[in-house]
């Protein structure tokens, strides 16, 4: 069919393959085959949220968390977003399962507040696809107000390059974003091509360091240069910082001699399920490390 011919051709072209290869038609039909589960994932209830914290690197305290898709499947094992996301994405699947991530993060971050273990702002990462979807102010209004949730509470995470895209489309709808009270973050930064003083021109609230700058800091020191300098630019134009995979007390210890925010990571913890993340905001509650002034 055509789909198939198309792909086919798409990744001749990236192979320039001259020949059928059957390995490519395999491929095509397993990604056929995926995209015709992940149709049915959303009724069948097999997506879920996992949690991870977000913790200020001075004391300690959380700060945030963000909501990370899982595929779960029959069997128990989880597909993570990486292998369904992309194929979400070009399926134009990721609206109506985005819409359900919006939702879903908003009642339980709500359910949280309502047992008075949280508050802090839930991150939820948008497509390209969603941003273009005439409907995704409407998406996100009837996600807060369908639970009641205050807009200070959800933090949209977005790429560079999603900014970048469509510079006057994004700044219109970051704007009227601003204008509801949510809070946004650019996710990923460093792995586009946008400088700072570009990003600027949007009403950002945080940066999230991508991991990649942040895994090498404590033996590389060029990595170490372009992450303290990520940190003192943005903060020089007034932009929270948060560093994403910290995996090491060495790591924390540089970020915190810079002065960066904040920080998100397995030296923390993984990403949890909503019952894991329950416990630790119980935990943590018991031990005052969460912030109870309401933001
Ligand atoms: P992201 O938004 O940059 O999320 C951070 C990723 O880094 C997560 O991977 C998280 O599990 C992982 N991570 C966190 N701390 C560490 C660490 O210390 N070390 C290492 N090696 N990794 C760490 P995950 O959950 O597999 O998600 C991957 C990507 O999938 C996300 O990257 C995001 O771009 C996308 N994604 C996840 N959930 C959604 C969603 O609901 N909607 C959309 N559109 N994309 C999503
Ligand atoms: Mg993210
Ligand atoms: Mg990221
Ligand atoms: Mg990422």
């Amino acid at each position: 069919n055509a789909d198939a011919a198309m792909y086919l051709a798409k990744e001749r072209g990236r192979n320039n393959f001259q020949f059928f290869d059957h390995g490519l038609s395999a491929r095509y039909s397993e990604r056929l085959e995926l995209e015709n589960r992940l149709r049915h994932a959303l009724d069948e209830k097999q997506l879920e949220l996992f949690y991870q914290p977000q913790v200020d690197t001075l004391s300690g305290e959380l700060i945030g968390m963000e909501a990370l898709i899982r595929w779960r499947q029959p069997d128990g094992s989880m597909v993570p977003p990486d292998k369904f996301i992309p194929i979400a994405e070009e399926s134009g699947l990721i609206v109506p399962i985005g819409a359900w991530v919006l939702q879903e993060a908003c009642r339980q971050v709500q359910s949280w507040l309502r047992e008075g273990i949280c508050r802090v702002p839930v991150g939820v990462n948008l497509s390209a696809r969603q941003f273009d979807d005439a409907g995704l102010l409407d998406t996100i209004k009837s996600a807060l107000s369908s639970v009641n949730l205050p807009p200070a509470y959800l933090d949209l995470e977005l790429t560079e390059s999603l900014v970048m895209r469509n510079p006057e489309h994004t700044r219109s709808i970051l704007a009227e974003c601003k204008k509801i009270g949510l809070q946004l973050s650019v996710d990923d930064f460093g792995t586009g091509y946008s400088s700072l003083a570009n990003l600027k021109r949007f009403p950002i609230d945080r940066l999230k360091i991508d991991r990649s700058f942040i895994k090498d800091i404590v033996t590389e020191a060029d990595d170490a240069a372009i992450a303290q300098t990520i940190v003192a630019m943005a903060h020089t134009l007034r932009l929270e910082v948060i560093a994403e995979g910290v995996e090491t007390e060495a790591q924390l210890a540089l970020l915190r001699r810079w002065r960066c925010d904040a920080y998100q990571g397995y030296l923390c913890s993984r990403p949890l399920c909503a019952a894991d993340m329950t416990q630790m905001l119980r935990s943590l509650r018991a031990s005052r490390m969460v912030s109870l002034a309401p933001i």
